[in-house]
């Protein structure tokens, strides 16, 4: 099968023509039609996330048909189209599995990071984080859902019920969780680099009441504001804009240095916490949910083998909404 492969941090991916994997006993095999470029590939690829498997076919946005299936596979059909999330396997057995948080887990392994993922013709995931795709979306549609709707419609959730929510950083996950946020009768705030008039535009045709630079301000203080883009700064930007008691999520694996703020940003019970991972249960619910909103993904198509120039374009800014690889 034809690959893109990570053989060494800090390097381009190369092509790869590979064996066909072969699902394990609770695996699932499959003939993979999408697979989104999140964030999280750029922090993998760029070696800002410790200990990654190498070689490594990253990925963690899968849209597949059930090709093959191991001896005790019997969630799904040969046939079945299928996403594959971040969340990969987790223990089941430690506090954090036991309690509802498998997203903590201390031995989980994730998709595209420590198991290969979706940069591929094929690809296996254990069926019991797989999840069913709605039939309202095709499988480019679909990939941006299995994490940057996820996370965000999580990043959401840990935010309260606050009406005004303020985004940072319009790409792939607030382009989804602006729908969800929207859809729950909020007011949209939205923040991106200071004079991306592309990126503001883009925020307002998907119903933020206001868009401007995060070195602005606000037209009124937000009940909680949630972070996408990889950058300290915007924290205690984010603090400043928030009013008493609000909350600030951090919905990204990755961050540069928070810069030191005077206690006054926090104070009045503000709250800064940041999102990890995902559950099984946050993607049940979100993935029932978005057809109702009904969430409209934007992607941008690339063939399988210009995985790098994707990877380029996130990097650059230079996407609205959601690159897909097409194998
Ligand atoms: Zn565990
Ligand atoms: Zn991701």
């Amino acid at each position: 099968m034809r690959a893109q492969l990570l053989t060494a941090t800090g390097r381009p991916l190369v092509a790869a023509d590979l064996p066909p994997p072969s699902p394990g006993p609770t695996q699932v095999l499959l003939q993979v039609r999408a697979c989104a470029v999140c964030r999280t590939d750029l922090h993998v690829v760029d070696g800002e996330l410790p200990d990654a498997k190498l070689p490594l076919i990253p990925g963690h946005e899968i849209v597949g048909i059930v090709a093959g299936k191991g001896a005790e596979a019997d969630r799904f059909q040969l046939g079945d189209r299928v996403g594959v999330p971040w969340l990969g396997w987790t223990c089941g057995v430690c506090d954090y599995c036991r309690s509802g948080r498998e997203n903590l887990c201390d031995r989980a392994r994730f998709t595209g990071y420590q198991l290969d993922g979706g940069y591929a013709e094929l690809a296996v995931a254990d069926q019991r984080y797989c999840f069913a795709i709605p039939p309202q979306f095709g499988d480019a549609e679909a990939a941006p859902l299995l994490c940057a709707g996820l996370i965000g419609y999580r990043t959401l959730r840990l935010a309260g019920d606050g009406e005004r929510v303020g985004i940072y950083g319009f790409g792939a996950a607030a382009h989804i969780v602006a729908q969800v946020a929207r859809h729950q009768g909020r007011r949209i705030f939205a923040f991106t680099r200071p004079g991306d008039a592309a990126a503001q535009d883009f925020a307002r045709g998907l119903g933020a009441i206001w868009a401007g630079g995060s070195d602005e301000r606000p037209p009124e203080p937000l009940d909680a504001a949630l972070i996408f883009a990889p950058v300290g700064a915007l924290v205690p930007a984010a603090l400043a804009a928030t009013r008493k008691g609000g909350t600030v999520v951090c919905g990204g694996i990755h961050m540069s240095d928070i810069p030191a703020f005077p206690y006054r940003l926090l104070w009045g019970e503000r709250a800064v916490r940041s999102v990890a991972n995902l559950t099984r249960r946050d993607g049940e619910e979100f993935l029932a949910l978005a057809p109702n909103v009904p969430v409209r993904t934007t992607t941008q198509a690339f063939p399988l083998a210009q995985a790098n120039e994707a990877l380029a374009a996130l990097r650059e800014g230079r996407l609205s909404g959601a690159a897909v690889l097409v194998p």
